[in-house]
Formats: C-alpha cells, structure tokens, sequence
C-alpha cells in the first residue's frame, strides 16, 4: 500500500491580472518507507502540491480538483478542516523551509513540541488535575527525548530556549523533531534546508535521513536543488510549470535524464562530477504562471525544440519501470540525434 497517493491534482488561481493554474493535473505515489523528491525551479508549482496535499491551501481563492487523495490508502479528500486537524501530525506532518515562521516566537520550543505530544499522543486518562500534571510530565519527557534523537545537546536547557535564542540548524532540527513526534506515515519537507549553509545543510539532512529510515517513515522533499536529493530520494519527480515532465527513479535520472529540462537541471552537478555533452544549462527563467507559453511550456527555452513543440503539449509517456517523460523529442535526443 502506498503512503500516498495522489491522482489528477489541479490547482488554480484566479486573480486580477488572470488565472493562475499552479498545478495542472499531477500524480504522485509515495511508497511506504520511501523518499521521492519533487524538484523544479521555485514557481513550479511544487510547494502548491505539497500545500494541497496537507489540504492547507485557503479555498477560496484557491479552487483544488484532485481524483483521489489519500494517505496510507485512507480517503482524505473529502476530510473537513477540523477532520484534517487530526490528521495532520499523527499521520502526516510537514517541515517548513523557514523555522523563524514556523516557530511560535514567543514560546519555549519545548513547550510547542509538547502540544504535540498532548494533541496525539497522550491519552486523557485519569480525570482531574493529577491527569493533567502527568500528562504534561510524559510530554515533557517525550519532548527530551525527541530533542536528544535529532542531536540537539543539552537537551534539557534547549527545552526552555525561545526559536531566536537557536541557530538556524538547530531550530530546523527542532522541526524535524516536531515532524516526527507522533510518528507520522508520511512526512513533507519544503525546502528543509534552504535558509542554511552547506556544511549545516548536510547535518540536517543526515538527521532527516536516518531518522526516516530508521523509522521507515515515507518522505516527500520538495526542493529546487537536484544535488540534495542524490543521497535522500528513491524517486524523483520533475515539475515544470505545474506539469510533471519527468519522473524516474534517482539513479535513473541522474545516470540518464531524459527530459532536456531535467538535463538542465544536472547542469551544474554535471560540471564537477560528469563531463556527458549532453548536459546544458537552462537560459532565460520560468514564464509567467498566467501567460504560459503555447504547445510544450519548456519549448521557449529548449534547444531541442521542433515546430510541433511549439504547438503541441507533449503527453507524460509511460515507460518502462513507471519512468515517465513529457517530450515529444526524447528519443532523438537520447541518441544524439537531434540539435
Ligand atoms: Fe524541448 Fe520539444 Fe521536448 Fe518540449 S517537447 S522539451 S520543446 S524537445
């Protein structure tokens, strides 16, 4: 069973200056215990997916269609928001790119992982305020204990420190711990590691690794950086423009891209550790959510592209071994043929 399955999910926009269709029609499935990264340039409509699939988008303004939504093959996608309260962190739960936002400033970190614990986790049991107290003690415990799993030392202390007295690194760690508290199927993490510098970066991510493994958790990383995922994902997805144009798996993409954006993409690994003279770099940027181009959205930008491409929008062509590529050319470029 898939920890999440998503069919035909659109979202659109409407705005002043005309609709926006962020997402147009996507499928995504998540086996449990995976990771799959969805990657694209930012405004490609991959943090729209990740905000529709927790059903935290505001509607309106956004109108959201989808087929079929559901989490560990529970139906979500008629859930209420007060349904999906219960929902989010005991089944799923997201990481925020930015920790300072996603953090209530005003309150000790311990204490917002605790309600966690409280919300989910912890029973009423006994009635009356010798309940409560033990209750609160258990969440405080737990609370220590989920600091000291993402590495977080001196626990105790960093228990009662405020997001502002944190680093950057470890108030995402913080994040990772609030993630996991309840033990979630399935986690999403949006931009996780953004706002950090590399070095800090890599040991978020490692905490973020091992913790999902250990604890086969399912995870989906939202990301515009392709080298991040090489030592996270099983599986990637490739958004462009609201449109999937590629999906394979990690070592399927990065040994053979098949789509010229995804090759684009690489670019910049490319250089260091893989001189293939196939890799390009991606001119110009993404095209108005409003004004999208006709035929193939990439075409304005593909060095590959044939007066079809400029028409026509290419189908997301099953392959074998579920990889999937939006190219009317893919083949021809694929044996050098073409441009
Ligand atoms: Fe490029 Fe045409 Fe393929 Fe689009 S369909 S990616 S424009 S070659």
């Amino acid at each position: 069973m898939n920890a999440l399955e998503v069919k035909n999910l659109k979202v659109i926009f409407p705005t002043e200056m005309g609709i926006v269709r962020a997402v147009e029609g996507i499928d995504i499935e998540i086996e449990q215990g995976k990771c799959a990264a969805i990657v694209g340039e930012s405004g490609c409509g991959k943090s729209v997916t990740s905000l529709a699939v927790m059903k935290l988008l505001s509607t309106p303004p956004a109108i959201v269609r989808v087929d079929k939504l559901e989490l560990g093959g529970t139906d979500i996608k008629g859930l209420t928001d007060k349904q999906m309260q219960k929902v989010r962190g005991k089944d799923v739960a997201m990481i925020f790119q930015d920790a300072l936002t996603a953090l209530n400033p005003v309150m000790q970190v311990g204490k917002q992982i605790d309600e966690i614990f409280l919300a989910h986790n912890l029973s009423d049991g006994e009635n009356g305020k010798t309940g409560r107290v033990n209750r609160k003690k258990e969440a405080k415990r737990r609370t220590i204990e989920a600091l000291k799993l993402v590495g977080i030392s001196d626990a105790e202390l960093r228990y009662k420190a405020y997001p502002h007295q944190l680093s950057g690194g470890m108030r995402q760690r913080v994040l990772i711990a609030m993630a996991f508290a309840c033990n979630p199927n399935l986690i999403i993490a949006d931009e996780p590691t953004t706002a950090l510098d590399v070095t800090i970066q890599a040991q978020v991510l490692d905490v973020l690794k091992d913790l999902q493994r250990k604890r086969n958790t399912s995870l989906m990383l939202i990301t515009h950086d392709l080298s991040i995922v090489m030592n996270m994902a099983d599986e990637i997805y490739v958004m462009y423009c609201g449109k999937i144009v590629e999906r394979g798996t990690t070592r399927e993409i990065f040994k053979d891209p098949l789509h010229p954006y995804t090759m684009g993409l690489l670019g910049s690994i490319a250089r260091i550790g893989d001189a293939k003279s196939r890799f390009v770099q991606i001119p110009s940027s993404l095209p108005s959510p409003i004004h999208k181009p006709s035929g193939c959205y990439f075409h304005p930008r593909c060095q590959y592209a044939g007066e079809r491409c400029k028409t026509e929008m290419p189908p997301l062509e099953k392959l074998e071994g579920g990889r999937c590529v939006r190219c009317w050319n893919y083949k021809e470029i694929k044996n050098g043929k073409n441009g």
